[in-house]
């Protein structure tokens, strides 16, 4: 008999499931799942395969709603032989508001506090919390976590969260939040585990992938982070435009007569790489086109990137390594190539056949600042977050 860890993921049309095995060596990935196609998007799917990529799930749903989803995999698991327990279920959870910096168990006033979120995650937090609403209905017995995406960002000093609007604002929550704290800190415990030099040292991590930010990081603590108040700030992304100046959006409001749907949906799911190439939003895709706007899309990318690298190095007082993870960071040599030349003067020098080769230190010899590429790992950060609650 084993316990078992489920890892659930909502998105607004998807939901990534990954189930972990408790051994005594820590946690070994027993099967990932996804399910597709919800929120009306179909036609739904839910598929589970485990690491050697056997399927043992796959078929239709028959509804596209997130919770029948859920449903069907905890059926699944049910069926599944043997007398393996589920100790816990952790839930990534975009949204914790100003006060939550650890990863909380979630019961009915929890759930009620977290729903109240939603105006500061529109696109996110109702979707996140489907899942363990249902659970708490159906499995009112299982111990669910809910591990956020703000939490470890809430290390940073105020000057870091704050805008300069007035004051009562930044008292009522309108702070610079920051998103991805789960990617960073998987990252986090890579480098102390790994690279415990470099742990201690001035760290950017850069998270590029469908959505993209960085974070500044000490010792494992955040200390600066390029998204604010919403997942849409800093870096350009694949459809969000990343910082812009809020003038863009009152001459908008004017002179376009948007509102507030309307520029949601141009800076959340029309702009980024998307917006500028006119052709994709996926970087692959970019890079393998020879068109004009798809290598003005990718240098607009990488222009950017750099300088909000430089900007949070200076956020958190130095630079003394710089990492590259999820999709863009993990696989797109020519973006990190051109990324590490915009900061040559940092004293960034990369050593372009390890870049090529996807190598786990891609900076020269020479290089003052070290660039690592680690790959990031979400759900087993969940796992071990959830894991930690339910053993109290
Ligand atoms: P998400 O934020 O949805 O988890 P990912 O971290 O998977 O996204 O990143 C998706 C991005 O990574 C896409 O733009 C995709 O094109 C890019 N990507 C993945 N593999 C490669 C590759 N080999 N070369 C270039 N870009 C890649």
């Amino acid at each position: 008999m084993a316990d078992l860890v489920l890892v659930v993921n909502a998105g607004s049309s998807s939901i990534k499931l990954a189930l972990y095995r408790v051994t005594s060596r820590g946690l070994s990935l027993e099967a990932r799942g996804l399910a597709e196609g919800l929120g009306g998007r179909g036609p739904s799917r839910i598929r589970v395969l485990d690491g050697q990529q056997t399927t043992l799930l796959d078929e239709a749903l028959t509804s596209a709603e997130h919770a029948p989803a859920i449903d069907r995999l905890l059926r699944w698991l049910d069926s599944r032989d043997g007398n393996d327990r589920l100790v816990t279920v952790g839930h990534r959870v975009v949204h914790g508001g100003p006060d939550r910096s650890e990863p909380v168990v979630l019961n009915p006033a929890v759930l009620n506090e977290l729903a109240l979120l939603e105006p500061l995650a529109p696109l996110h937090q109702m979707h996140n919390l489907a899942p363990p609403a249902r659970l708490a209905e159906t499995r009112p017995e299982l111990l669910q976590v809910a591990c956020f995406d703000t939490a470890f960002h809430r290390t940073q000093p105020p000057v870091a969260q704050q805008f300069a609007l007035p004051r009562r604002y930044t008292a009522q929550g309108v702070l610079r939040y920051g998103f991805h704290g789960l990617s960073y800190q998987s990252i986090a415990a890579w480098l102390q585990r790994n690279r415990p030099e470099l742990h201690t040292g001035h760290i950017v991590v850069a998270h590029l992938g469908n959505g993209a930010s960085l974070c500044g990081m000490r010792a494992g603590r955040s200390l600066a982070t390029s998204m604010g108040f919403t997942a849409l700030d800093g870096l350009p992304m694949g459809t969000r435009c990343g910082s812009l100046d809020p003038g863009v959006v009152l001459y908008l409001m004017d002179n376009e007569g948007l509102g507030a749907r309307e520029l949601e949906d141009l800076l959340y799911r029309r702009s980024g790489l998307l917006g500028v190439s006119g052709i994709s939003q996926d970087m692959r895709e970019l890079l393998q086109s020879g068109e004009k706007a798809a290598s003005e899309a990718v240098e607009l990318y990488c222009y950017r990137a750099a300088r909000e690298i430089a900007s949070v190095a200076t956020g958190i007082g130095g630079l003394d390594g710089l990492v590259f993870t999820a999709g863009i960071g993990e696989n797109a040599a020519a973006v990190r190539e051109q990324i590490c030349r915009h900061l040559a003067w940092l004293g960034v020098d990369m050593d372009r056949s390890a870049n090529a080769g996807n190598a786990q230190t891609i900076s020269s010899d020479d290089s003052r600042v070290p660039v690592l590429v680690v790959a990031t790992d979400e759900e087993a950060e969940i796992a071990r977050q959830a894991l930690a609650l339910a053993a109290d």
